[in-house]
């Protein structure tokens, strides 16, 4: 049995979903505070009985322990957090009780119930301003605002609990994450939504706020952000491929995940209105506070040690990303 926590939310429904198509057991631990019970319902209809749902909470030990208890647990991949930079300066109590104590209380679990694998969804965040591009995983990490924090709060914690108590753990850190299942079961759905992918998408729907473009004066080619799109499906490719690396006796390690190449923002604007075949109207602001320039990873140890492909291209995840939304806007619309 594998525990998925925040199996509800947009990356770890999408990592529940592989792990239920390649025949695990899975048991999603989520307490829906930004997940979709619509998005268990999904995963639930797609299994073959080997699926389960906790609707529980991270900071609750006795809801962990009877999960745990009755679980059979071989190995945990962890993605249940709270993960809008922005809101995590305004409120860091939220971020760092949620993310950092909720983690040691599964970690907690994990010890006495003799569970020794981790998967940890990790951020790029962590490494803060980039002094190098692109960014490998021994680029120092210095995070800017108190999300980054509390995932690398987490990622020494981790180190320290393999030391004294052999819980072994995989760190995967990533950039950009964007697109949709190819089959649109599943896709990114947040509220608000703050992505820039699913933000230019939904302005093309009736009765939608028009695209905010932040930022046209970076040193960049054409003056607006530079990042590394790593689409969905490649992205949980990853956390399948970090159990069995686990599963070998490997030890505990972390990895980028990203393409090693960049895209701007205007290139993925000009990318969306060719694959929605719309003009899209666009109103540029100031820079959004926090924003480096560039942000693009070198994907070169995941390749080697977990030897992971990535393979779809920006375009698959914006046309996956498209598919998608027209269902949720169908959803929501009727
Ligand atoms: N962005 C934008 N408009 C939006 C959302 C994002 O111009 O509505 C820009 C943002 O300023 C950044 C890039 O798109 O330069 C990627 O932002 P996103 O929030 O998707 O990811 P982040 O890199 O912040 O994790």
């Amino acid at each position: 049995m594998i525990l998925v926590t925040g199996g509800a939310g947009y990356i770890g429904s999408h990592c529940a979903l592989a792990l239920i198509e390649q025949g695990f057991d899975v048991t999603v631990f989520d307490n829906l505070s930004t997940g979709h019970l619509k998005t268990i319902e999904t995963l639930k209809n797609i299994s073959q009985n080997n699926f389960e749902f906790v609707n529980g909470d991270l900071l609750n030990s006795e809801e962990l322990d009877k999960t745990f208890d009755s679980g059979n647990i071989d190995a945990v991949i962890h993605f249940a957090a709270f993960s809008q930079v922005g809101e995590s300066v305004k409120d860091p109590a939220k971020y760092y009780r949620n993310n950092i104590c909720g983690t040691l209380n599964l970690l907690d679990a994990m010890r006495k119930y003799n569970v020794d694998k981790i998967v940890f969804s990790s951020t790029a965040a962590t490494y803060g301003e980039p002094v190098r591009i692109p960014i490998d995983e021994t680029h120092p990490q210095n995070p800017i605002n108190p999300y980054g924090f509390s995932k690398l709060a987490i990622e020494k914690i981790m180190d320290d609990y393999d030391r004294a108590y052999n819980i072994k753990s995989v760190r995967l850190r990533y950039f950009n994450v964007a697109g949709a299942d190819a089959k649109s079961r599943l896709g990114e759905w947040h509220d608000p939504e703050t992505h820039l992918i699913p933000n230019i998408l939904k302005s093309t729907f009736a009765n939608s706020k028009t695209f905010r473009m932040f930022g046209t004066d970076y040193d960049t080619k054409d003056g607006t952000c530079v990042r590394d799109y790593i689409n969905i499906e490649d992205l949980v490719q990853a956390h399948l491929l970090s159990l069995e690396y686990l599963n070998n006796g490997g030890k505990t390690d972390f990895f980028n995940l990203g393409t090693k190449s960049g895209n701007t923002v205007r290139e993925v604007f000009a990318l969306c209105e060719k694959v929605t075949g719309k003009d899209i109207s666009v109103e540029t602001k100031p820079r959004r506070e926090g924003d480096p320039a560039l942000l693009v990873a070198d994907n070169t140890k995941a390749k080697e040690i977990l030897n992971w492909h990535p393979e779809k291209t920006l375009e698959d995840s914006i046309k996956s990303a498209y598919q998608w939304e027209k269902n949720l806007q169908e959803q929501i619309n009727g």
